[in-house]
């Protein structure tokens, strides 16, 4: 299979997280410039109900919360976006992600932590500069949002699946079309947005190991049983890259899930953390776009997915 020009679509992980720190307005900027087709946005909610695009529930390995805010964590330990307005987030240093006991760089090697002037931003910002972008490009980059743990966030108070969807609707009608996916990790949340009337393109989050992540109603989602259950209200399914290639070879799930007409974004090719066994990142890109033929793929790095697409185009005439 030869994947045309522009695919797999080169989806940007948190931005260009390989270079700055995720999920900032510069990240999300650099990656519109490196080329990436799509931009990725993880979604949780602030204290007043405004959504705000963070990975963790809480703050204090991306952001100077701690010191700013010493009284304000909970129990456990943590500071959540939950219990802090969107105007206090917006006033937050962001850092370069710190290793969970704080002292250190998750990542050794990328943008030096506590360096430059970062801030978190909502998501109608994102969107207000992804448009902004492709007004003034002429490109057509779209949107990624994840509903980051959907159960908790309705412990806590609010439906976050429900408030994102409906944010999303508004924001196409109010707009114009957007090339949009809605992610989510919990199979019941997807089923449930699916049941309640939205339409948005759905992606299937699939993890290490699955079953520690829901309903999956009774299927293996990674079987040809459980993919067709998932075609019914998804269009893709983002699985662990291990799901999809393991060991130098092909796992078959790509072809399983085409089948039952599910697109394949896998995650997270990472050139400063790669999977098990494999020394060379455009190497695998080049297997993975054009021998196993994945649809997108997740990345910190977009201009090494970028690079190493074109020259799979250019081998195997795609291009021409
Ligand atoms: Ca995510």
């Amino acid at each position: 299979m030869v994947s045309p020009p522009g695919r797999p679509l080169v989806i940007a992980h948190r931005g260009a997280s390989g270079y700055l720190p995720e999920h900032t307005q510069q990240a999300k900027a650099l990656a519109y410039g490196q080329g990436a087709d799509v931009l990725e946005q993880d979604v949780v909610a602030t204290r007043d109900g405004r959504l705000v695009v963070l990975h963790d529930l809480f703050l204090e390995r991306v952001s100077d919360v701690a010191r700013r805010y010493p009284g304000r964590a909970r129990a456990d330990g943590h500071w959540y976006a939950r219990d802090f307005t969107l105007a206090e987030l917006r006033g937050l240093a962001v850092t370069e992600r710190l290793s969970a006991a704080g002292d250190a760089a998750a990542f050794p090697g990328r943008f030096p932590p506590w360096q430059g002037e970062f801030r978190l931003h909502a998501l109608e910002d994102e969107l207000a500069l992804l448009r902004g972008l492709n007004a003034t490009t002429g490109r057509e980059v779209g949107a990624y949002p994840e509903i980051k743990c959907p159960a908790w966030h309705r412990e806590a108070g609010i439906d976050l699946g429900v408030l994102l969807a409906e944010t999303l609707e508004a924001e196409l009608a109010a707009r114009g079309p957007l090339p949009l996916w809605l992610q989510c990790f919990d199979p019941a949340e997807l089923r449930r947005l699916h049941a309640q009337g939205f339409r948005l393109p759905m992606t299937q989050l699939i993890g290490r190991v699955p079953a520690e992540q829901g309903d999956w109603a009774g299927q293996d989602p990674l079987s040809t049983a459980g993919l067709a259950v998932l075609a019914r209200h998804c269009s893709a399914i983002g699985p662990w890259l291990g799901h999809v290639w393991r060991d130098g070879r092909d796992t078959g799930l790509v072809a399983r899930a085409h089948e039952v007409g599910l697109a394949v974004h896998p995650w997270t090719l990472r050139r400063d953390r790669l999977p098990e066994g494999c020394q060379d990142a455009e190497a695998l890109v080049a297997q993975l776009c054009h021998d196993i033929g994945v649809d997108g793929l997740f990345t910190d790095h977009p201009d090494l997915v970028v690079r190493a697409r074109a020259r799979v185009g250019e081998r195997t005439g795609a291009l021409d």
